[in-house]
């Protein structure tokens, strides 16, 4: 019997448990798996607050079915018939610019016809196609690449609010390359982003011709889903089925190496023995555990920079909220010069979001643009968030339900040079066999990636096992 310890009981932990439970007993290993997470609760940043008949997402209110990875660990947990998809409505999505709402466009004569891109933008926009693509494999910005083959206007009101809305980040320092591969292999691919969509859209005309693929109302971007209680739904039910032992209030502070595995101890002093371990902490948790076992891997792991976020929920009685609440919610570009990074009607996605005859707006400020944010005082917060919910959607009521989650550390940001240090990470690994880490601070933030990294990381884990 193999001891397995996994650090970690957020999504990418508990999913990396439960996978390789699955995996081991298919494969005919034996092994013991254990889950130390740090807090009193699992989950991590999956958590879903239900009180006074409103559920408050603290994190993720959902994922993209556009990907595979978290609906087939669904059906694997049974628990595929309990999901909800968002609202059909929840594909109106929308960016404040200049003092108006502005709906974006999903098709080209939508595109066209919105105010959101001046014409001059537009006709820039429209130049993409005979911008050369860079071939000189640099890592590049967000915002360079936008400027680059977007234009300026574009990179503001378009990608800028969009980085913000996944990553709470900054395209100045963010790294396309490891923020959105597909976009830059795009570029590589078929020469730029407008030639891209054209022969990927004919493509696409053609197989469903053929009877290949199905011809979807969703779009590309997917739709997003989660469950009536909350996106808690899915942490609880990995948990509830993971065979191992789950022990909460077990914070690991150090690896060591020992001659058949690893030594972990803990806050309190007491230790665990684990033949494989797998850390799926934040990077910045990992540092501190392994800087006596391995210095370069340490500061790598501290490398990694983190955004901060408030996420503050208020609810209204639906008639004291005048403005159309029919859509997803809206991001505010940093010119904008708002407290806010943007709302998300959330009681418009998903039901159970608020209790009958009220809604729930979701505020999220600060942000990798404005970290200052995060931290002050709890009651200006309050007030900055009343203040563009006023501007921007003439919300003039006291909210009747309040909640503020400050979050110091929220979400990792991929910068320049993000690619080398998980390539730096991995080799790391390499230098210590049955140490492996999984997690968001890697391989992309959203929980479908969370669950894909917990798919590879269990694949090596299994072929070390097999050895
Ligand atoms: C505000 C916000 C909104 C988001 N919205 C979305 C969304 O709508 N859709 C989407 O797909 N993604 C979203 N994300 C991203 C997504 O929620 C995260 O990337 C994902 O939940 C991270 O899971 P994880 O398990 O990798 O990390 P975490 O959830 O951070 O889990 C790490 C766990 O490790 C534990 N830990 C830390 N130190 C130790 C230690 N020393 N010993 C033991 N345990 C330790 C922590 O307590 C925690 O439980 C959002 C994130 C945030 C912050």
């Amino acid at each position: 019997m193999t001891k397995v310890v996994v650090i970690g009981g957020g999504l990418s932990g508990l999913s990396a448990a439960y996978i390789l439970e699955q995996e081991a007993q298919k494969a005919g290993l034996e092994i013991d798996v254990t889950v130390l997470e740090k807090k009193d609760r699992i989950g991590g940043k999956v958590w879903s607050i239900q009180e006074e008949g409103y559920t408050c997402e603290w994190g993720p209110n959902g994922f993209l079915d556009s990907k595979p990875w978290t609906l087939e660990l669904c059906d694997n947990l049974g628990i595929r018939d309990q999901l909800v998809r968002s609202d059909d409505n929840a594909r109106k999505r929308f960016i404040y610019s200049e003092g108006e709402l502005h709906r974006m466009a999903e098709n080209g004569p939508a595109f066209l016809k919105s105010k959101l891109i001046s014409w001059p933008g537009k006709m820039r926009l429209a130049a993409e196609l005979v911008i050369p693509k860079r071939t000189d494999g640099a890592d590049e910005t967000l915002a360079d690449f936008g400027r680059r083959r977007l234009g300026s206007e574009a990179l503001d009101k378009l990608i800028a609010p969009m980085v913000s809305g996944i990553f709470a980040g900054d395209p100045e320092t963010m790294s396309l390359r490891s923020c959105f591969k597909r976009i830059y292999e795009l570029e590589q691919e078929y020469g730029g982003l407008i030639k891209a969509l054209i022969k990927l859209a004919k493509k696409k005309k053609r197989e469903i011709k053929e009877g290949k693929v199905v011809a979807s109302a969703a779009g590309p971007g997917g739709v997003l889903t989660s469950f009536y209680n909350g996106i808690q739904e899915l942490t609880d039910g990995i948990a509830e089925r993971i065979d191992g032992t789950i022990q909460k209030t077990a914070p690991v502070e150090k690896i060591t190496k020992k001659d058949d595995g690893f030594e972990l101890t803990l806050a309190d002093g007491s230790t665990v023995d684990a033949e494989v371990v797998i850390s799926a902490t934040p990077s910045h948790a990992a540092t501190g555990m392994v800087e006596g076992l391995d210095a370069e891997l340490s500061k790598v792991l501290a490398d990694i920079p983190y955004a901060p976020i408030n996420v503050v929920c208020f609810g209204y009685e639906r008639d004291r909220v005048a403005h159309n609440l029919d859509g997803f919610g809206y991001l505010i570009p940093k010119r904008e010069g708002r407290s806010t990074l943007g709302t998300l009607w959330d009681s418009s996605i998903f039901p159970n979001r608020a209790p009958e005859g009220h809604v729930m707006l979701r505020s999220m400020m600060g942000g990798a643009v404005r970290p200052e944010l995060v931290g002050i005082p709890e009651e200006e917060i309050v007030e900055r968030v009343k203040l563009d919910l006023r501007t921007i959607m003439g919300v003039d009521a006291d909210p009747s339900f309040l909640r503020v989650f400050p979050q110091l550390r929220a979400i990792p940001q991929y910068t320049v040079g993000h690619s080398k240090r998980v390539e730096a990470v991995e080799a790391a690994s390499k230098r210590h066999p049955g140490l492996f880490y999984t997690g968001n601070a890697f391989y992309g933030v959203g929980l479908n990636d969370c669950v894909n990294a917990s798919n590879q990381t269990v694949a090596k884990v299994i072929n070390h096992l097999k050895k």
